[in-house]
């Protein structure tokens, strides 16, 4: 687990998110809208996506969609990335295969240690079943 896709369209969030992986090993690849998170999640297929649920384009659900939609892509885990205020959304997006979420604000000394208990959880689940 090394290369994370960050879809993150506000600034300051990417850089944070972004900076936080690099301290920790991971290379982060940016994309700012879902659209580029999309065609990046195809042509570099990462290893987990954060998806910001809120974007300029399609949204984070609708890119979710797309992204399960490739060959080979129904698998990979994703990690969305919501707004308080829209509890509607963390349901949408775990109904669509997301393995869990972030609320916003992030939080720079958490998340990737929350981050790597989601990979596990998952991988535990999947062992068990
Ligand atoms: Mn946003």
């Amino acid at each position: 687990m090394k290369r994370v896709l960050v879809v993150e369209d506000n600034e300051n969030n990417m850089k944070l998110i972004t900076l936080v992986l690099e301290k920790h090993g991971y290379e982060p690849i940016k994309a700012f809208t879902g659209e580029e998170g999309v065609e990046k999640a195809i042509a570099e297929r990462p290893e987990l996506i954060l998806m910001d649920i809120q974007l300029p384009d399609i949204n984070g659900t609708k890119a979710v969609q797309r992204i399960r939609m490739v060959d080979g892509m129904q698998e990979i885990p994703i990690i969305a990335i919501t707004s308080y205020a829209m509890a509607g959304d963390r349901e949408k997006m775990l109904d669509m295969g997301c393995i869990g979420y972030f609320e916003k604000p992030i939080d720079p000394m958490t998340i990737v240690e929350d981050i790597e208990k989601i990979i596990k959880q998952r991988n535990n689940d999947n062992t068990g079943s």
